[in-house]
């Protein structure tokens, strides 16, 4: 047996043992900063090393420092899964290593890419003649949208809610626009009647961090389209459950945007990263990142992914996102996402059946953020969490604080809800 087939064999039992064992794990530690660093070489190891001393202290060291994103019980943020075919897919794209920056770099990589884009924009309800294609994280692909922008409307404002991820703010210092925040009404939408006289860009944003609100898209897509002001839609977590016909109400409009951003890497199964963007002017994104130069020429007739985004490298993301969607199907897609929403209800219903308790926000996809009426609720997230059972971010909303679950791993069931609800209630009656 080479020895490359061997540590295959090692790393195969190291993650089914893993991903089988997760859930008995605590979800995350209170780790000390530093505790970890000081636990690790401070240099290099002058010869190579086996890869079972790697896996060593991969176990021994390093897993008691990490939080468990793909825990079943992992309800913070935005949870995630690294699904079994996206772990398999990041095997073998690690394996090719291709660099899908022109489409002569691996012609296969960027075609598969416009097909698997052009996949998930039928699942979503998407307009089919948009350009698409993959950037690392929502963050870099609102980079690309306000470049893009910026070529229309050099100098102008970037406007966004309040509510908006602040990956919004920062690709708008990033591009050197102005990043200017806009009021939202009682459920946490943008309000749409702000002026745009100034204004280079628009970000609307389907399913806010904060609450999962979702901004009228479509009144500011008439509006931006009135003032030829460039609007992107960052609907990096919940524009996934558009997958099922009876939330697709949440693009609702999107087909008026210049731009969307949705996040696979959030709640469509595949591990980090992948983000999908789409748009109808590729002519702008081109105008921002388009450069050629006599080492790296474009390819006639084909193209050249490195002129539409910010990153010349590019990694072969489309093998994980085409195994994801093929391995579930639509089909097994829309059961986990309607399945996350149910539980959400669920979770939401049994808070607000208990009086001491009460729901902060509406909840329409698979997050739920709440209060309990009387507790120290940043400190009942922190216990909760340091029981090692679930993991729960505390957040702040209109000046109070509030406990979010988010629902996303793809082997989070009924159960693991409930044990959270318990463990939750028991931290708040031991204040
Ligand atoms: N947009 C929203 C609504 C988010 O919630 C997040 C992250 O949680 C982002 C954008 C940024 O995503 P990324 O980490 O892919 O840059």
């Amino acid at each position: 047996m080479s020895g490359l087939r061997r540590d295959l064999d090692l790393a195969a039992d190291w993650v089914e043992a893993y991903l089988d064992g997760i859930g008995d794990r605590p979800v995350t530690q209170d780790a000390e900063p530093g505790g970890i660093r000081a636990r690790l070489p401070e240099s290099p190891p002058e010869r190579g090393e086996p890869f079972e001393a790697m896996l060593r202290d991969l176990d021994e060291v390093i897993l008691p420092g990490l939080s468990h994103w793909n825990h079943p019980r992992f309800f913070a943020w935005f949870a995630n899964t690294g699904s079994d075919p996206g772990i398999l897919a990041e095997l073998l794209i690690a394996a090719l290593n291709v660099n899908a920056m022109t489409w002569e770099s691996s012609p296969a990589a960027t075609e598969l890419e416009q097909v698997t884009l052009s996949w998930l924009a039928q699942l979503l309800g998407l307009p089919a003649d948009w350009h698409g294609h993959i950037e690392d994280t929502a963050s870099t692909a609102t980079v690309a949208a306000l470049a893009a922008a910026r070529t229309l409307r050099p100098g102008g404002a970037v406007y966004a809610s309040q509510q908006a991820n602040f990956s919004v703010e920062k690709a708008a210092r990033l591009v050197g626009l102005e990043f200017r925040p806009v009021e939202v009404d009682d459920a946490f939408r943008m309000r749409a009647d702000f002026p745009l006289d100034d204004a280079a860009a628009v970000v609307a944003t389907v399913g806010t961090t904060g609450t999962t609100s979702v901004d009228p898209v479509a009144e500011l897509a008439r509006r931006c389209g009135e003032a030829g002001v460039w609007l992107h839609v960052d609907a990096a977590y919940a524009g996934s459950a558009a997958v099922c016909p009876e939330l697709r109400w949440c693009l609702d409009g999107c087909d008026l945007a210049d731009s969307i951003v949705v996040n696979p890497h959030k709640w469509l199964f595949t591990p980090m990263d992948c983000s999908t963007m789409w748009t109808r002017r590729p002519e702008a994104l081109r105008a921002a990142f388009g450069v050629e130069r006599d080492y790296l020429v474009d390819t006639e007739d084909a193209l050249d992914l490195k002129n539409y985004g910010p990153a010349l490298g590019r990694r072969f993301r489309a093998l994980k996102l085409w195994f994801v969607l093929r391995w579930y199907g639509a089909d097994g897609l829309r059961a986990l996402i309607r399945e996350h929403v149910r539980l959400a209800q669920l979770f939401a219903s049994w808070v607000d059946d208990d009086p001491d308790w009460e729901v902060s926000a509406a909840h329409p996809f698979s997050t739920v953020c709440f209060r309990h009426r009387t507790g120290d609720n940043d400190a009942i997230a922190r216990a909760a969490t340091l029981t090692g059972k679930l993991f729960v971010a505390p957040a702040q909303l209109r000046g109070e604080s509030i406990i979010r679950l988010a629902i996303g791993n793809a082997r989070t069931t009924e159960a693991d809800v409930a044990l959270a609800w318990e463990v939750l209630r028991e931290c708040a009656r031991a204040q």
